[in-house]
């Protein structure tokens, strides 16, 4: 499955956030038998859609979606170079599908900041700048042999000067990401490029930021393209501890609707790309994980590779209709139910189920 690597500096709230992603109970709860690397934590992606098809299907659980994080230590200034950590840390964030930094906008005192001041943009300059050294070292090293083979084989010319291309938005200082609508990711996927990969900033905020719309909306804009998600990681990890109602009347202290790892986890899932189908019945009702863009066998092969070999029809019916509709009898009536075949494109929230042959 997929996953979102954690980076940040030192004292930022990643051992926090990280303790709040793995005390959840998610895995305990819904995947008792499933080994977890200890470096791994995931949440829940909150759909509240799973809710309402349980009630209509008489399911006895609920299964949701997971989005899973994993810890990478701590990048230190000068890790591109092979510093201590260095390669290692490199080659961890190379494994992982997007690169999540924590970034640190609370105030205490008690906590030192490395640099010895609260300043995301250069928090995140930091990190940027070594991950575009790590790439422009790895482009360094590939042209050479890139051009070579192109002047052999002109197949291999467009990947040459697209490599060229991206060099020069790394020499600028820009990440790839950055400029992703100006480069062909497709091309230079062989290359592992560190910062062709989506970017999500968690900003570890406290309560004055929290609430400071102005502030929110100017650290968003900040780092756009990439997503950004805000949360104290501190009441995070508290939150946990609470019951349900002591946990709303701590949200509401602090003027948020929901806890911050509920929009870390939808946000997460957009960063990697990907989206849910829904399927229903007494047993359980569940959301399965795709990429934008699967088709109804690739759907289908989620839950079992014979599905997706044995794929005949898909019977779909949006949530938003099954839920007017009340049942999937009155949703059938309706003519709300449709039949997809091979070339289907999977829509967000589609009720799904798959016929196929064994
Ligand atoms: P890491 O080095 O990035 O893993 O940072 P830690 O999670 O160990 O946090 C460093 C210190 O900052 C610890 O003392 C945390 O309790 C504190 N801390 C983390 N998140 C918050 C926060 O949101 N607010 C405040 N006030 N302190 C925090």
């Amino acid at each position: 499955s997929l996953t979102l690597g954690i980076v940040g500096l030192p004292n930022v709230g990643k051992s926090t956030l990280f303790n709040a992603l793995t005390n959840n109970d998610v895995l305990a709860a819904n995947y008792p038998f499933a080994t977890i690397e200890p470096n791994v934590g995931m949440v829940e992606l909150p759909d509240p859609r799973l809710v309402r098809l349980a009630e209509i299907f008489g399911s006895e659980r609920i299964l949701p979606a997971t989005v899973s994080f994993v810890d990478i230590a701590g990048i230190v200034k000068g890790a591109s170079e092979g510093a201590g950590l260095g390669n290692k840390f490199l080659a961890n964030i190379r494994e992982a599908d997007a690169i999540c930094q924590v970034v640190r906008v609370f105030a205490d005192d008690d906590v030192v900041h490395v640099d010895g001041r609260v300043d995301p943009a250069s928090d995140i300059e930091v990190i940027e700048t070594e991950l575009v050294i790590a790439d422009m070292q790895t482009l360094e090293k590939a042209l050479p042999r890139l051009d070579k083979e192109a002047r052999k084989n002109k197949e291999l010319k467009p990947l040459h000067d697209e490599a060229v291309k991206a060099q020069a938005f790394l020499d600028e200082g820009k990440t790839l990401f950055s400029v992703k609508d100006k480069l062909d990711f497709g091309l230079l996927r062989e290359l592992s490029l560190l910062t062709t990969k989506p970017f999500l900033y968690v900003f570890n905020a406290d309560e004055a930021v929290l609430t400071d719309e102005a502030k929110v909306a100017e650290l968003r804009a900040s780092v756009a393209p990439a997503d950004a998600v805000f949360l104290d990681a501190k009441v995070e990890q508290e939150l946990l501890e609470l019951d349900e109602e002591d946990r709303q009347e701590m949200l509401d202290s602090i003027g948020q609707s929901e806890p911050g790892l509920h929009a870390l986890a939808r946000t997460g899932f957009h960063t990697l790309g990907l989206q849910t189908y829904l399927t229903a019945g007494p047993k359980e009702s569940r959301a399965w994980t795709i990429h934008k863009g699967d088709t109804a066998p690739q759907a289908a092969g989620v839950i079992h590779t014979d599905f997706e070999r044995g794929f005949i029809k898909a019977e779909i019916v949006s949530f938003a209709d099954l839920d007017e509709a009340g049942s999937m009898a009155a949703a059938k009536a309706a003519g709300k139910v449709r039949m997809e075949g091979k070339e289907y494109v999977m829509a967000d929230g589609d009720v799904v189920e798959f016929r196929f042959n064994v």
